[in-house]
This record gives structure tokens, sequence and C-alpha cells, in this order.
């Protein structure tokens, strides 16, 4: 009898992580990598907020705290959900976990039989199909297309539809392609949704408030509330607040699921870090306007990569509506062999010879459930950017 649960056959760990580690130890041996790899904002958490967990600390505020988050911290974050995306939730209707990948994690536990479907568009965050399968479901991919700015249609969705499906995961603007989903094209998806009443519906809105070009977020229950009774609305401070460490992510919802989550958190980690969540009081109620200063930086950023993606011979690259991702294709590249004689069949064959002979970290499209493409993560310096555009051109123009 195997010592290790089967339920690990059908996981795979984060290819993310493993191509940071993967460049970090290429780093650390001396090579001069340029890592367009980790999901994270490069900005620091801002003072006031780090003052905030400072003085928790200093108060004491250092032991368990309620399972399911700080009544301030619930208070903020109904507050948040009002004030932004005009949903009203109680204090009982929320639930904060250590990090927005705990509660979908959490959520996914509880809600999952075997035999349940979750819809997941692609491509998709990389974790959405293991947790999944961890939860004992069965993901069904939805491909977007290029075409399409790699959203699904209506018709796609209506089409993945079976008595069977439990969950559509919705995730805009989108880990890792960018795109964001505008009120309208939102809204041909929950007209679909509204009418098949078995299918919930777990919004990942991570990246809210990293949109660009005057692009309005929009969330499902706001653009649907038919659908605010079968709606888990997530959400953290992770991406945002540059908070990735804190690890403080919420999810609001009807109470009952909430309660099943609760429960499964009550026997994994207890509460969230309670210094954190005094950090994220101050990060949701204090002041909002450096949000805007710092999605402009990364607006500019995105700008350069784009324009620096397509210079390259065979690489074609959207501009998308958010989060701190681009997508490029690289069909263009496949069927050729590199200036270092790496034959390139696939994007993974593109990206590690990219990472071997130009030092330049980026993760295959395989790895997100649709290729051929990389995603960057451009939450880098310019200066850094430009020279990572430099060196994939020339890897491009060393094709042949
Ligand atoms: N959802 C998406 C789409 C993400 O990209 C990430 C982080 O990469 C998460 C959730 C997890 O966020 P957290 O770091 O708060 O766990």
């Amino acid at each position: 009898m195997p010592f290790l649960s089967r339920t690990l056959d059908r996981v795979k760990p984060s290819p993310t992580v493993a191509v940071t580690q993967l460049a970090g130890e290429l780093k650390a041996a001396g090579q001069d990598v340029i890592g367009l790899g980790a999901g994270e904002p490069d900005f620091d958490t801002p003072d006031n907020i780090k003052a905030a967990a400072i003085a928790a600390i200093e108060a004491g505020k250092t032991k368990y705290t309620a399972l399911d988050g700080i009544p301030e911290l619930k208070a903020a974050i109904c507050d948040k959900f009002r004030r932004e995306n005009g949903l009203d939730y109680a204090p009982s209707q929320v639930i904060v976990s250590t990090g927005g990948k705990q509660v979908l994690f959490n959520a996914l536990l509880a809600t999952l039989n075997p035999g349940d479907e979750v819809i997941i568009p692609a491509p998709y965050w990389v974790s959405y199909p293991d947790m999944v399968q961890i939860g004992g479901g069965t993901p069904v991919i939805v491909p977007g297309t290029a075409e399409t700015g790699y959203k699904i249609t209506p018709e796609a969705l209506e089409a993945a539809i079976t008595p069977a499906t439990k969950w559509f995961i919705f995730n805009s603007p989108s880990n890792p392609t960018g795109a964001g989903y505008s009120r309208d094209e939102l809204r041909a998806l929950t007209d679909v949704l509204m009418r098949h009443e078995h299918v919930w519906v777990m919004t990942d809105d991570m990246y809210e408030h990293l949109v660009y070009d005057g692009f309005t977020f929009a969330t499902p229950a706001e653009v649907a509330p038919g659908l605010y009774d079968r709606t888990l609305t997530v959400n953290g401070v992770s991406k945002a607040y540059a908070m990735t460490g804190w690890r403080i992510g919420y999810a609001a919802g009807p109470a009952e699921v909430i309660g099943a989550m609760r429960k499964v958190q009550s026997q994994s980690t207890t509460n969230p870090c309670s210094i954190s969540q005094w950090a994220a009081v101050e990060a949701l109620t204090g002041p909002q306007d450096f949000l805007a200063t710092r999605a402009e930086a990364f607006r500019a950023r995105r700008d350069l990569v784009v324009a620096g993606l397509n210079a390259c011979p065979g690489i074609d690259c959207a501009t998308p509506e958010g989060a701190f991702y681009v997508y490029p294709s690289i069909a263009g590249c496949i069927g050729r062999v590199s200036a270092g004689g790496a034959r390139i069949e696939t994007d993974e064959d593109f990206c590690t010879a990219l990472l071997k002979e130009e030092g330049v970290a980026v993760v295959f499209g395989a790895a997100f459930g649709l290729s051929p493409n990389f995603r960057v993560s451009y939450a880098v310096s310019d200066a850094v950017l430009e020279e990572a555009c430099a060196r994939i051109r020339r890897f491009c123009e060393g094709l042949h």
C-alpha cells in the first residue's frame, strides 16, 4: 500500500512557484537571471499598513482571534463591498482566511462531492484545477481564444453546463492573461447562469484594483443581483495592497456556505494571523489614493512590455485590461530551433531554452491550460523589463 495519499496523484506542484525557485537557484549560482515568473507586486506594503501591524504587536494583539476574522476586519470588509461593489453583506456572511488561496480551497473543500463538475475558463490560474481535484470534483475546462482576448463566450459557457455542474469559477482581471470582462461581457455570462439555477459562481476578484485605461471593474453579484444567493465573492489584500506575504484573503456569500468554510478552517489553520488582520483593517479603511498611482505605474509597464514583445519575431502579444500579466502567443516560434540548438516544439521548450540561453524566467502556457503561450509578470522595474524584452528579442531573432 502506498504511504502517500492517492489524492496527490491527481495534483501537480505549482509551476509558477517552480519557475520562481529555479530562477532563484540559477541566480544564487551566479547566473544573470531576470525573473518574470512571480505573481506579486514589486512595490512595498504602504507604511501606514506596516505601522498598524507594529501597533498591533505592541498592543499585545498576538493571540488567537475569532476563527473567521476579528470583528473590526469583517466590518471593514462589509464596508468595502458596499463602497466599491454595491454589495450588501452582513458580518455573518464573511470569512477571513490565510490568503485568497485558502479562501478558494476552503470553499471547494466545503462544497464538492465526487462527480461534481467545476467550470474553469482557460487559460486559468494554475491552482483552480488542482484544488478542484483535491476536493474530489472534476474540472471542466472551457478555453478562451486569442480572438476574444482569451475571454470565454456565453455560448461556450452554456455548452459546458451539465446537471452535474456545481461551480463556475470566474476571474477578471485574469491571472495569467490580464484580460478583464467589461460589464456587458460579464452580463452576457450572468444571463446564461441565470437560466441554470443549480450553478453557483465563485468569483475571484483579486485583481480588482489593477485595471487600466479607464476600464471599469465589475463583479457577478453586482451585475446580476439575481445571482447574489448563489455567488461567493472572493477578494484579498495581497495584490492591491502589495501584501502577498501577510496572507489575508476574504470572501462573502450565503451564510450556509460561509459556515461550511468556517468548519473546514476550524480543523486546519484556525484564524489567520492576528497581526496581519490588523494590518488589513488599515489597508481597507486607510488612504486609498496610492492604488491609482500604482495602477498607473503598472499601466506604463504593460505598454512597455506589450510593445517590446510585439517587436520580437514570432511573438504576438495582446494588450490586456488589467492585472500585471501579459500572455503572448508564440505560435510563430513553434517548429524552429534556437541559437543554442534547442528544438522548440512546445511553449515549455521555448521557456526552458529562453531561461538557459538568455537568463529570462517566464512561465510556459501549458501550466495555465492554453498553448502555445507564455506568461510574463511585469511587476518589475522599467529597466529590468527593457532588458528582458531585449533578451527575448535576441532569442527570437536567433530562431531558425
Ligand atoms: N487568485 C488569483 C487569480 C491569484 O493570482 C492569486 C495569487 O497569485 C490568488 C488567488 C491567491 O492570492 P493569495 O496570495 O492572497 O493567496
